[in-house]
């Protein structure tokens, strides 16, 4: 049970929109359900069906996104759907349900993107102001109230606009900035972890084939003894160009040490890998210049083996590496031992 818990905060934590979901959700319920029962004994049946709907798509919204872990469907249905119930609420109620439209239009815009937020409030008042048109005295007291009501409520859909805009743009950017290194724009080491664990969740789910190649620069300390740092770092960063330039496109770059870098390969056997290191350690000798000269690479290369977890596949290209570091430098080794056992994950 305890363990169950944590792993259930443990998905909020990691999960920003699934957790903004279940918030909005446990308010939505909490606050509409005593409204329900409320409405059902005044004899206010069509106002009581639609905070029950309410309440009960929420608790399926939830369930839903918990489920699959999609979150993007369930937040737009729950905008839908409370847009709707608030509407038909606030034109039964009149003024005492208008109330509700502030609150509704702060949860559409934590539910579902600014721009749909937007849309789905402009089409609520739209719809409250046509309908008291229609009917005269049925939603407004007075036009004086309208024109009110529909100023407050365009400011402030505006102003949450900006403020949804303005966050989601920052959570962006962190997210880039939280995966990649700085300084040559390849993924980070936090990025390269997460990525392979993925790959040897969807091998074991699917059998799809990885494969990795950890490059080290040879003598790399010596160029910044004789340039500098910076010279150095023109390197580094020109490194990352020439190896996404030879690269497929589905590959992955991380910068997971000070000039180490790892390329994960899908979809890639031993021929493949051995291919590929191979094109890539003749680009590096042919290309990559520092001010002293050719500048070389070492590489180590290992496949994903069945039942095998990321950090022992990780070690076995690490050890290829520093084979080929012994054996001369600028040559790649990729290891072998998968042909002679398969790895079984650890007791
Ligand atoms: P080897 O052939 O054995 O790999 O020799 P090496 O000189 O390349 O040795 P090693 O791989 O241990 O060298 C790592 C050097 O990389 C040490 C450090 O000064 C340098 N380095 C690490 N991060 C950076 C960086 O961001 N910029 C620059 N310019 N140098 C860095
Ligand atoms: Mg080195
Ligand atoms: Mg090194």
């Amino acid at each position: 049970m305890a363990r169950l818990t944590q792993r259930l905060l443990k998905r909020l934590r990691n999960d920003f929109q699934l957790s903004i979901i279940t918030l909005m959700s446990f308010f939505g319920i909490m606050g509409i359900s005593p409204y329900a029962v409320y409405r059902l004994t005044e004899g206010n049946y069509l106002v009581a069906a639609a905070d029950t709907t309410i309440v009960l798509s929420t608790l399926c919204a939830v369930f839903y996104a918990w489920r699959t872990g999609d979150t993007v469907k369930p937040g737009i249905y729950l905008a839908i759907i409370f847009s709707l119930g608030s509407t038909l609420i606030a034109i039964n109620l009149g003024v005492n349900g208008l109330f509700w439209i502030y609150p509704l239009i702060l949860f559409n815009f934590f539910m579902v993107s600014p721009g749909k937020a937007m849309v789905a409030t402009v089409l609520v008042l739209a719809s409250l102001v046509g309908y008291a048109l229609l009917v005269p005295g049925a939603v407004f007291e007075s036009s004086y109230q309208m024109v009110s009501f529909l100023v407050t409520g365009m400011l402030a859909s505006t102003l949450t606009f900006i403020f949804a805009l303005r966050t989601r743009r920052q959570r962006d950017q962190l997210q880039i900035l939280a995966i990649l290194d700085p300084l040559t724009g390849a993924r980070n080491r936090r990025a390269m972890n997460e990525e392979l664990k993925i790959a040897v969740a969807t091998h074991r789910r699917h059998g799809n084939s990885y494969g990795i190649l950890v490059m080290d620069l040879d003598h790399f300390k010596k160029i910044n003894d004789r340039f500098g740092h910076q010279a150095g770092d023109q390197v580094l960063v020109a490194l990352v160009e020439l190896i996404k330039c030879c690269s497929r496109q589905e590959d992955r770059l991380f910068r997971f040490g000070g000039e180490e870098f790892l390329l994960l390969l899908p979809a890639t056997d031993e021929v493949g890998l051995k291919a590929a290191a191979t094109n890539l350690q003749q680009h590096i000798g042919a290309r990559l210049k520092s001010p002293g000269g050719p500048v070389t690479a070492s590489i180590g290369g290992a496949i994903l083996g069945n039942g095998e977890d990321w950090q022992s596949w990780l070690g076995r290209a690490d050890r290829c590496l520093y084979q080929a570091k012994s054996a001369g430098r600028n040559c790649t080794i990729i290891d072998e031992t998968l042909h002679h056992k398969q790895h079984l994950p650890a007791q």
